[in-house]
C-alpha cells in the first residue's frame, strides 16, 4: 500500500525553505515613502495658530493583546462578518463530523476541472480509528485509490475550531490553553488524545450558539484544506493509482490502522504542489458556497499553525528536529515552511478573482 499523508510521521522533513524566504520578502518593498520630500524648496512654514482643541478624554479601550507565539498571520477578511451570517447548527459527535467531511469532499470535487474530476470522483473515503493526527491519500493492494482521515485528525480539528471560535467571540485564550494542555502529552505519548479536554472552554460560553456556529465554519475550513491537499495527491498523480477507473470500496479501517507503519517516500515538490493545489481548491469551493461562509486559507493556516505548535512542544523546529526523539517531529514536513505557500497562493488567487 502506498500512502501519501498530509501530516504523517513518516515523511522526511523540511520542505520549501526558498519558498519561505520568498513569502516573507513580499512585504519588504512597502516602506519607501519617506524619502521623497527632502528636495522640495524651503518655504517658510505658515505660522498659523494651531487650533487648540481639547484632546478627548476617553479611556483607551483596553483590549487584550492576542498572545501568539507564532508568526502573526493575518486572518483573511470574510464578507459578511460573523454576526450577519446565519447560525449553523452545532457539529457534535463523530457521525456528524464524518458526514460533514463527506459533504466537504463532494464540494471540493465539484469545483475541480473536468479532467481532475474524472480522476477523483467516487474515490472512497474511510475513517481510520487511530489516534495519530493524520489524513492521507493512498492506494490499496488492488490499485484502488482511497482517502482517509484518522480519529485523531477529527478530534484535533474539532478542538482547534472550538477554541479558535471561542477566542474570536469572547477574547479568551482557549486555543493557547488547549495547546499547552494537550500538545506536550501528544509528543510524548502516542496514545494521548488530541480531543478538547473538559474545562478548556469556560462554562459560561459552552452553550453559546454563535460559538458553535463559528466552530463549525472553522471545522469545515480546516477540513477543506486537508482534503483539498489529499485530493491533489491523487489528481496530480503522486499516488499513481487515481486513473478514473471504477472505484471500489474503501479499505477496512482496521487494515488501514495496521498499515500506517508503512513508510512512504516523502516528495518535497509533491507536498508543495499539493499544498498549492489544495489551497486553490478550498478557495474555489469556498467562493462557490456564497452566500454561505467562504472557505479560504484560514483553514490551512490554522492547521499548519497547530502542527508548528506540536513541533515546538516537542522541542523541535528547524534542523534540530532531526534529532528529536519523536518520530512525528523528526519526519514530517516543516509546517512553518508550508504556511507561506498557502498564504501566497491565496493572495494570488484573490488578485485573480477579485470580488
Ligand atoms: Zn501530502
Amino acid at each position: 500500500m502506498l500512502k501519501l499523508p498530509l501530516f504523517s510521521s513518516r515523511f522526511l522533513r523540511s520542505c520549501g525553505t526558498a519558498v519561505l524566504v520568498a513569502g516573507l520578502s513580499l512585504g519588504a518593498g512597502a516602506c519607501r515613502t519617506s524619502t521623497q520630500a527632502s528636495t522640495a524648496p524651503q518655504q517658510p512654514y505658515p505660522q498659523q495658530p494651531y487650533p487648540q482643541q481639547p484632546y478627548p478624554q476617553q479611556p483607551y479601550p483596553q483590549q487584550p493583546y492576542p498572545q501568539q507565539p507564532y508568526p502573526q498571520q493575518p486572518y483573511p477578511q470574510q464578507p459578511p462578518p460573523v454576526a450577519q451570517r446565519p447560525l449553523l447548527p452545532p457539529l457534535i459527535g463523530v457521525a456528524a463530523q464524518q458526514q460533514e467531511v463527506r459533504n466537504i469532499l463532494a464540494e471540493l470535487i465539484n469545483v475541480l476541472s473536468p479532467q481532475n474530476q474524472s480522476l477523483v470522483r467516487g474515490i472512497p473515503l474511510t475513517f481510520d480509528p487511530t489516534l495519530e493526527v493524520n489524513a492521507f491519500a493512498g492506494c490499496d493492494e488492488q490499485g484502488t485509490p482511497f482517502l482517509a482521515a484518522t480519529t485523531g485528525m477529527l478530534e484535533a480539528v474539532d478542538a482547534i475550531a472550538q477554541t479558535k471560535a471561542t477566542d474570536e467571540l469572547f477574547g479568551t485564550k482557549t486555543y493557547d490553553a488547549y495547546c499547552n494542555a494537550v500538545l506536550p502529552q501528544m509528543v510524548r505519548n502516542p496514545n494521548a488524545r488530541a480531543a478538547l479536554p473538559a474545562g478548556i472552554i469556560p462554562a459560561q460560553f459552552g452553550g453559546d450558539a454563535r460559538r458553535w456556529s463559528r466552530a463549525r465554519e472553522l471545522f469545515d475550513d480546516i477540513i477543506a484544506f486537508t482534503f483539498g491537499h489529499e485530493l491533489a495527491h491523487h489528481y496530480l498523480g503522486h499516488t499513481g493509482c487515481a486513473k478514473g477507473q471504477a472505484m471500489g470500496n474503501a479499505p477496512d479501517p482496521a487494515r488501514l490502522g495496521r498499515l500506517l507503519s508503512v513508510v512512504p517516500l516523502f516528495n518535497q515538490a509533491g507536498e508543495a504542489a499539493s499544498d498549492s493545489a489544495g489551497a486553490v481548491n478550498a478557495l474555489d469551493a469556498g467562493r462557490a458556497r456564497r452566500p454561505q461562509y467562504e472557505w479560504s486559507e484560514t483553514g490551512g493556516v490554522l492547521l499548519l499553525d497547530y502542527f508548528a505548535r506540536i513541533e515546538s512542544a516537542g522541542g523541535g523546529g528547524g534542523p534540530l528536529s532531526l534529532l528529536n526523539p519523536v518520530q512525528f517531529l523528526r519526519t514530517h514536513p516543516n509546517p512553518l515552511a508550508r504556511i507561506p505557500i498557502v498564504q501566497t497562493v491565496a493572495r494570488t488567487w484573490r488578485s485573480q478573482r477579485p470580488g
